[in-house]
This record gives structure tokens, sequence and C-alpha cells, in this order.
């Protein structure tokens, strides 16, 4: 049997986090509980969970601090969170500093229960390159290069570091070169689910963030392209 899934959750919300921990573990997730933003992080670090749900205004330091210090500390674990409704720039925001999804407040369990599972499934999914590629390993394209195994990305022989959805999207569109995607496409397949209206934004977040990474000029990105009124498409 698969070891349990492990998901922290760091929200001050003692009925919350009491709601949602009966909901995952019922689920089938072991569960951790941090009520404070200082926590979270000491138990991000420690217990390398699989996944973290992090509330935004939390005592002691806020969740987009918690979300910086895990990146700015190369930890690319799923970030997932919980924002309150009509906060849209908390959204943007949450995901321009390396969280991998969000979910507004209120949430049904059901929802939340889908948004954990698209999030962390991925992870033991084989890359769409990992198909392709005969040997599944290094796949170049001009000074790029991943390896589907060890999950890692390098640049000019340098490794860059993605968070999971960054490398997940990059491996996609990478594996169909030259080929456009709507930003809903992208939705539903790298983020593994259906989405309308504003909440494509992910996406161009997303893209915006990879081509920080991987591109020499982001504003004159060559593999990350952009179609006009069309969407986005990886070049060769
Ligand atoms: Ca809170």
């Amino acid at each position: 049997m698969e070891p349990k899934k492990t998901v922290l959750i760091v929200e001050d919300e003692k009925n919350i986090v009491d709601i949602v921990c009966f909901n995952l573990q019922r689920e089938g997730y072991a569960t951790l509980e941090a009520y404070d933003g200082e926590d979270g992080l000491e138990k991000a670090q420690r217990s390398k969970p699989d996944l973290i749900l992090l509330d935004v205004m939390l005592p002691k330091m806020n969740g987009f601090d918690v979300c910086r210090a895990l990146r700015e500390s190369r930890n690319n674990v799923p970030v997932v969170i919980l924002t309150a409704r009509e906060e849209e720039t908390d959204k943007v925001l949450g995901l321009e500093i390396g969280a991998d999804d969000y979910i507004t407040k209120p949430f049904s369990m059901r929802e939340l229960i889908a948004r954990v599972g698209a999030n962390i499934r991925r992870l033991g999914m084989a890359s769409p390159l990992a198909a392709s590629a005969a040997d599944g390993a290094m796949t170049v394209a001009g000074d790029l290069a991943v390896n589907t195994d060890s999950h890692q990305v390098f640049r000019s022989g340098e490794v860059i570091e993605l968070t999971q959805r960054e490398y997940e999207l990059l491996t996609f569109l990478a594996s169909h070169p030259n080929k456009v995607y709507a930003r809903i496409d992208l939705m539903e397949q790298v983020w593994n689910y259906g989405y309308v209206g504003d909440d494509a934004r992910t996406v161009d977040v997303t893209v915006r963030r990879l081509r920080e990474k991987i591109e020499t000029d982001p504003a004159n990105p060559r593999y990350i392209l952009t179609r006009r009124g069309a969407g986005y498409y990886f070049a060769t």
C-alpha cells in the first residue's frame, strides 16, 4: 500500500482546521496542523508535507511571507492559498510569490478535496515528456534541458528551481511544441480542472513566473511564446 500523503493545514481558525482535517483524513490523507505562520513554516520545513493549505491572514507571519520563505529556501512543495472571497489581489499576489493554486473561502469540502487531489496527484504522474522520450532522460531545446526522472530543469547546465506547477506547465507545453493552447485548455490539462472567467489569470501569472526563470530575457521570450488572442505555446 502506498504511504499516505500528508497535508499541512496552516490556519488560525480552529473550526476550519477541524473540519478540513476530518474530511482529509476520511479521504485517506494524513494531516498536520499549524495555527500561526511561524509554526506553519517550521512544520513545512521539518515534516516535509506533500501539500500545504495556507491561510493568508495568520498570527506572527502571514501566509504570503510563509510561501515566500519556502520558495526562497528552494522548497517546492505544492501550496494552495486559502483566500477570503472578493480579495482578488490576494489570488494574484499568492500566485506571484510562488503558490500553486488558491481556493476561496467559504469553500465546500467537496471543492477542497478536489483541489487537494488535483495538486497532489500530479506529483506521482508520469510527465508527458517521459512518455515521448526514448529513455525518459534529457529533452533539450536550445540551452534548455529537462530531466523527467529527477523533475529537474536546466539552462546551460545550471539547475533552475521551478515549482511543481511551473514544471508541469513547461513540460506540458514542451511536449507539444509549437501547438498553441488557450488558457482554458491549459487549466484543464495542467491544472487538472476546468476554470472559467478571471481564473484564467492563474495561467498568465504562472507563465510570467516561468519566463522569469527559464528565459534569458523574460520580456522577449524564446521558449514560452504568446499567440495573441489565442494562447501560449512552446517554440522550438
Ligand atoms: Ca486567518
